[in-house]
């Protein structure tokens, strides 16, 4: 089958939801991916940041292979081992005291809104449910997370959208402006993703914190993009020194299988009871086991990698002409240029590698592993690109 042809089988059978860039992918090694006709392309996106040790990366594959040969899967009715352990994990890692496991982002959202609306029930009553998000805010695509995305051309068409939610300006006066005796929590990104890869002030965040802290508001922190390693800390609220109630991620957690985790910390250790909340595939061993081996590899030594694979990315594009900024942490960054994003990245492709945009942003978020040789021929590539 060409190309054509499976563009337009897509066409023909896949709902109309995706903009797609004209490249198939097929296979690939580390952060070198082909196309079924074999052209070449250097990955800049890790699958939107979910291939964490890119394409068929030996030990992943091998944990997960060995955990296919015995279940692949057992539902919630029973234990599974690989769920157990990965729990552990990330509790020792966190702090957390709790972990509930599903499969997507959305999911891991929706299961912290769930979280903060039974804490505030289950302490102060009915009525304070309504939970604090940022505006350019990105949290999934259920009604509910939708719901808590504050960008208004996302809230159309699917009316009504779920009650509960107040978009606020991404600074402590903001937050607080929005907070009333009906807040129960209050959400957010720590770096923008979707929104463009916008860092929140650590001061803001801190004093916001405080506040929530004082109101007895769960702090919690969606960190589907920027969480397992992506901006230099195995979880982004590391780095801005705050203790967050709960924490959401999926993306890059199992290295390309689907799983979502939201860790529960001190105050909302308790508040599900069984039959509260649940899954079918949620915790899938296969997916767990791939998470063990992603998690388990993204120690100190690896940390410090990403973050002087950041700095030298940070260095060599903002030295870009018509680069206008480098946003972002870690290996999670966004360029402003003077060149539409999409454009850009359409340029890029054609030439081998693989960019994402966010709004206005080229956005990049490369494998954690990925090569000198790599980012050279990134910062070559986007300098063509973008400066000609
Ligand atoms: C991608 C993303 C989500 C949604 O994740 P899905 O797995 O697509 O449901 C939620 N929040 C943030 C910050 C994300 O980047």
């Amino acid at each position: 089958m060409s190309f054509e042809e499976l563009k337009n089988k897509d066409a023909q059978y896949i709902a109309n939801t995706y903009n797609r860039f004209p490249a198939d992918m097929e296979r690939g090694e580390g952060a070198t991916l082909y196309s079924e006709s074999g052209k070449k392309y250097v990955d800049f996106g890790s699958g939107i940041a979910v291939n964490s040790f890119g394409v068929n990366d030996v030990a992943w594959k091998e944990a997960v292979i060995a955990q296919l040969n015995k279940i692949q899967h057992a539902s919630n009715l029973y234990y599974t081992r690989p769920q157990a352990e990965l729990a552990e994990l990330l509790c020792e890692r966190t702090g957390a005291k709790k972990v509930f496991f599903s499969n997507s982002g959305a999911e891991a959202n929706e299961c912290a809104i769930k979280a903060a609306r039974k804490y505030s029930y289950d302490k102060y009553g009915e009525g304070r449910f309504r939970i604090v998000t940022l505006k350019n805010s990105f949290h999934g695509r259920t009604m509910a997370t939708l719901s808590a995305t504050g960008q208004d051309a996302m809230h159309r068409y699917f009316m009504p959208f779920l009650d509960g939610f107040d978009y606020a300006e991404p600074t402590f006066a903001g937050v607080r402006e929005k907070c009333s005796d009906k807040t129960c929590a209050v959400l957010l990104e720590l770096v923008q993703g979707e929104g463009g890869v916008r860092p929140l002030d650590e001061e803001e965040v801190k004093k916001i914190e405080k506040f929530c802290k004082k109101q007895d508001i769960l702090l919690m922190i969606d960190e589907v993009q920027t969480g397992n390693g992506r901006t230099g800390s195995l979880y982004a609220y590391m780095q801005y020194g705050i203790e967050p109630d709960v924490v959401s991620t999926a993306k890059g957690l199992a290295g390309g299988l689907p799983l979502g985790a939201t860790m529960l910390f001190n105050k909302c250790e308790a508040v599900f009871g069984a039959g509260d909340h649940g899954s079918t595939f949620g915790g899938n061993p296969i997916a767990c086991a791939g998470a063990l081996s992603i998690l388990k590899r993204i120690d100190k030594d690896l940390l410090l990698e990403v973050q002087g694979k950041s700095a030298y990315l940070f260095t060599h594009l903002g030295r870009i002409k018509n680069v206008i900024s480098v946003s972002g942490m870690g290996l999670m960054i966004g360029l402003e240029t003077t060149k539409p994003a999409r454009e850009v990245a359409e340029k890029c492709l054609e030439r081998g590698l693989i960019v994402l945009t966010a709004k206005n942003k080229v956005r990049l978020l490369p494998p954690l592993n990925i090569k000198k040789e790599e980012m050279d021929f990134c910062i070559k590539i986007l300098n063509e690109v973008i400066s000609e």
